[in-house]
């Protein structure tokens, strides 16, 4: 038995993805900060009623976003938390978001963000495994939860209650970057903590406007963006990248690996780096 562990593109162990919402304008000053550093982000929107007078111009989220690789997803057409509603009105409030989102950007959307207090109360007769089975239904990839920062930096178990690792204003969020930053994944660790990083950064660009620190974004990014260890990448592309990863067919005595996904598929067999392209099947030795 090996120990086999995802590796991102190009064998990288780290990778960083970032979820912002409610589409706000202050989303422009935050997405030229991060296209300054590399990073990439998923916007969460709802639908252009909510806003009115300052929602973003279309044309400006295909130029200064969707062209710079970032994702827009869903938040809720009317921004209703799904565990306060009943399963008919979050099926409305998700299907509606996402088919004026894709009118609109000419794309598939499938990725989502819980709006407002998302699924941490669950009242109105509904239950998690409800809200879970609807957004399957929906084709809803994944959504984001809140409520549980915390420095594991693990890929979700459950795409549809992702956890992310932080909010930007947790008080402990330096010291979570620098224990990211600081780990080791090379063959000199110990074979079981080898495991892939994810470090997944969530809030709303408004809040660096109402908090006046907008020098935080830039310090965030600063420390995080532009290293050549880590993968950028927004929460999609996390998603389609890990499932690539998950769908790999493997022998029995583990010695051949088939790919039969469309990525180049990255991973760690005790400390042997591999990549297995797709169709390809690969020997390990
Ligand atoms: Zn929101």
């Amino acid at each position: 038995m090996r120990y086999r562990f995802l590796r991102f593109p190009e064998g990288k162990a780290k990778a960083l993805t970032l979820s912002y919402d409610d589409g706000c304008k202050q989303d422009i000053r935050f997405v030229e900060i991060l296209n300054r550093y590399g990073i990439k982000c998923t916007f969460n929107h709802n639908c252009d009623r909510m806003h009115k007078t300052y929602v973003i111009p279309t044309e400006t989220v295909k130029e200064l976003f969707l062209d710079h690789g970032h994702e827009i997803a869903i938040h809720g057409d009317m921004h209703r938390a799904n565990g306060s509603l009943r399963p008919l009105d979050g099926i409305r409030d998700v299907l509606e978001c996402r088919l004026e989102l894709e009118k609109k950007y000419g794309r598939i959307i499938r990725g989502m963000a819980y709006p407002d207090t998302g699924i941490t109360y669950l009242e109105n007769g509904t239950d998690f495994g409800m809200i879970r089975q609807y957004l399957k239904e929906l084709d809803v990839a994944y959504a984001r939860t809140l409520g549980g920062d915390n420095d594991s930096f693990r890929l979700p178990a459950d795409w549809h209650a992702w956890m992310p690792t932080a909010h930007h204003n947790n008080p402990k969020l330096d010291e979570y970057m620098d224990k990211f930053l600081s780990a080791d994944r090379s063959p000199n660790v110990y074979h079981a903590r080898r495991g892939p990083m994810l470090f997944y950064l969530w809030g709303h660009a408004y809040e660096f406007d109402h908090n006046k620190n907008w020098d935080l974004a830039e310090k965030i990014c600063e420390k995080m963006g532009n290293n050549p260890e880590i993968w950028y990448a927004t929460n999609m592309e996390i998603y389609e990248y890990v499932n690539a990863y998950r769908s790999l067919v493997i022998s029995a005595d583990e010695a051949l690996v088939y790919n039969p996904s469309l990525q180049t598929v990255f991973f760690d067999v005790d400390g042997v780096p591999y990549s297995v392209k797709p169709g390809q099947t690969l020997r390990i030795e």
